[in-house]
């Protein structure tokens, strides 16, 4: 089965998912979207309401915010791949509860295991805890983390920029660190990758330091 093929297997078990009380009051749930070959996941908190009635992620008010934050890079949504911690929305945008993201979890894992990105960028406090327990948001937001063999940006959540406008020129600039975060995971790979490739016997070097089969490069300035 291709990338592509993987990803929609995902989407159509999140779509018939009955895992956590969410589903009950979900319109549509929203798996995520975005380029399969990408070697960047952006991973948010939930869907609003206009992605409740779309199926879609980051369509909304937030989502105009985030487009603008990615071609401010020279990005497009269609350069990325965008989900969230939760699938469905929470009634009232209330915040997930932490058993609705573990069930919920199950779903992203495997998109994580199908995408394999370099850079994971988390949007928010929810989705930084994903990766990061315990590590507050105000003192991380722009720094790369290495963790698990991944790279991951945390970024505040678009959507805390429209309520707060003095983080909107934050968001801005830590956004512009993330073509060197990407360059820096790439490189990171491979030196792990060549690393690995030293402790296996030489017929089989070859392959192991290969670059990744389908991730395409993005444009990176
Ligand atoms: N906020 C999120 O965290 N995700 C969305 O998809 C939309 C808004």
């Amino acid at each position: 089965m291709g990338t592509q093929a993987l990803l929609d297997a995902v989407a159509a078990t999140v779509r018939a998912c009955q895992r956590c009380p969410l589903a009950e009051r979900r319109h549509l749930a929203v798996p995520g979207e975005g380029n399969p070959f990408s070697d960047v996941l952006l991973v948010g908190e939930g869907p609003g309401a206009r992605e409740d009635a779309t199926g879609r992620p980051f369509v909304g008010p937030a989502g105009q915010l985030l487009d603008e934050l990615l071609a401010s890079i020279g990005w497009a949504r269609e350069d990325v791949y965008i989900t969230n911690v939760v699938k469905c929305r929470p009634p009232g945008n209330r915040d997930p509860e932490p058993d609705e993201m573990a069930t919920c979890g199950v779903h992203l894992e495997r998109q994580e295991a199908i995408l394999d990105p370099a850079v994971i960028v988390t949007l928010g406090r929810f989705s930084l805890g994903r990766y990061l327990p315990g590590a507050r948001i105000s003192g991380i937001h722009g720094k790369v983390r290495r963790v698990a063999g991944r790279s991951i940006f945390p970024m505040y959540h678009p959507a805390a920029a429209l309520h707060q406008a003095a983080l909107r020129e934050t968001l801005f600039r830590d956004f512009r660190g993330l073509p060197a975060a990407l360059l820096e995971a790439r490189s990171a790979l491979e030196q792990e990758r060549a690393a690995l490739a030293a402790t296996i016997e030489v017929g089989t070097v070859a392959d192991a330091t290969a670059p990744p089969s389908d991730h395409q490069q993005l444009t990176l300035f």
